[in-house]
């Protein structure tokens, strides 16, 4: 369709062929039954997709964020959205390579690229929602280390993780905001509790409520320095925002291609379905969403590569890709009739994702908070 730069093609057919050996089949058993992707993840790592923005030097592919949110992309496209890619490699991966000493990357990425070990990132509190600034989950000096104490929840993939990058306050400032500092926590750590949350979502990963009750920390389990976490963190968010967006397009595009298949083959009036425009122009005007959302996707890779402030367009192609992708999911389900709904059709689980998507990594309202304010000078509300 558009032309595609040749090494971004190569490595989209790259992708592309793993999926598709695993399939939408694959993944749906697998999030049916809340079971990791391990032979998939395994697969992708092997093919050096797990760590492709993570340093040559620790195993990983050396490029960027705009190459990860192709691989997050085109597996979702196959019927593989997988969330791990955005927690683990986009956000923890970012973190540790940017802020970690020489040590804790040598440490952490290698493993990390490998396939070997999968990070958590934890920043949600129940108390504090989407107010980072009032995160109560504390760090205290403990002779040469740090003791932990507090609660997180809606932690992703806790149970696969083998560490997790937990974001603490370790002071107050002037304005009584929390300092914020970032630790890997392992992920069987005495003093740590994990109690799984049902979620409504059909996802092989699960959500867990956190309870660290004096969890002893090294300090080299500090990642930067102390008190400069929500500077860090931004290292890691929008490449949140940037790999949430190519998930979603993903799934939008796995949606659409679905629907065209069935729309092209059903036929009720002797005709295939899609030849009634009542049916095509809804896929046609979701087509258009969707590749508006993948170029600013593309667009909030790139600023985010060159070192440029990416918070306005990652926050922008965040919301155009979430829309986009729950407009896709209903629209193909809609082709599909009473299908939509078959699991044999594999449509309508995808929707709970789509739909997730609206309300994290960052809400809705959230995202047009910043844009009101950061793009439109409009006062802040709250
Ligand atoms: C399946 C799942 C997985 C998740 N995984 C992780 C994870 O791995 N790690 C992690 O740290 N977190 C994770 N989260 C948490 C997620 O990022 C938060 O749920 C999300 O950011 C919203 O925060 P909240 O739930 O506390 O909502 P709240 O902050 O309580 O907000 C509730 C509603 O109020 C709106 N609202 C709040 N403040 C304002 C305002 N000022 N103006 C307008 N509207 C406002 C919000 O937009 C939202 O619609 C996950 C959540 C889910 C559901």
């Amino acid at each position: 369709m558009w032309r595609t730069d040749p090494d971004e093609q190569m490595l989209r057919d790259t992708i592309n062929r793993i999926g598709r050996d695993f399939g939408p089949d694959y993944f749906l058993a697998k999030a049916r039954a809340h079971e990791h992707t391990h032979e998939l993840w395994q697969a992708a790592a092997e093919a050096g997709l797990v760590g492709v923005n993570l340093p040559e030097e620790h195993g990983g592919g050396g490029m960027g964020i705009a190459e990860l949110a192709v691989v997050a992309e085109e597996f979702a496209a196959t019927g593989s959205p997988l969330m791990m890619i955005v927690v683990s490699s986009a956000i923890c991966g970012s973190v540790i390579a940017r802020f970690g000493n020489p040590e804790q990357r040598k440490e952490w990425l290698p493993s990390m690229t490998a396939g070997d070990s999968i990070f958590a990132f934890a920043i949600t509190e129940p108390d504090a929602g989407s107010n980072s600034h009032a995160l109560t989950t504390r760090a205290t000096r403990d002779g040469d280390g740090w003791v932990l104490r507090g609660q997180k929840y809606y932690i992703t993939g806790v149970d696969v993780a083998d560490h997790i990058l937990v974001v603490a306050r370790t002071g107050t400032d002037q304005k009584g905001h929390g300092e914020l500092s970032l630790f890997v926590v392992d992920a069987d750590a005495p003093g740590l509790r994990k109690d799984p949350i049902p979620v409504a979502l059909t996802l092989p990963e699960r959500q867990y409520t956190l309870y660290f009750d004096d969890v002893h920390l090294s300090e080299d389990r500090l990642i930067g320095r102390a008190g400069e976490g929500l500077r860090q963190v931004f290292a890691g968010l929008n490449p949140e925002r940037i790999l949430g967006a190519a998930l979603a397009n993903g799934v939008a595009r796995y949606a659409l291609d679905r629907a065209a298949t069935y729309a092209n083959q059903r036929q009720v009036w002797g005709v295939p379905i899609g030849s009634h425009q009542g049916l095509a122009h809804p896929l046609a005007e979701a087509f258009v969403q969707v590749e508006l959302a993948r170029q600013m996707t593309s667009v909030a890779a790139r600023e985010y590569d060159q070192g440029r402030n990416a918070g306005m367009a990652s926050n922008v192609a965040k919301l155009a890709a979430a829309d986009a992708a729950m407009m896709a999911v209903d629209r193909s389900m809609q082709a599909h009739g009473g299908n939509g709904f078959a699991e044999e059709y594999g449509i309508a689980e995808f929707w709970s994702l789509a739909r997730f998507l609206k309300t994290a990594p960052v809400s809705r309202e959230m995202v047009l908070n910043f844009v009101a304010e950061r793009g439109l000078g409009l006062p802040k509300s709250y």
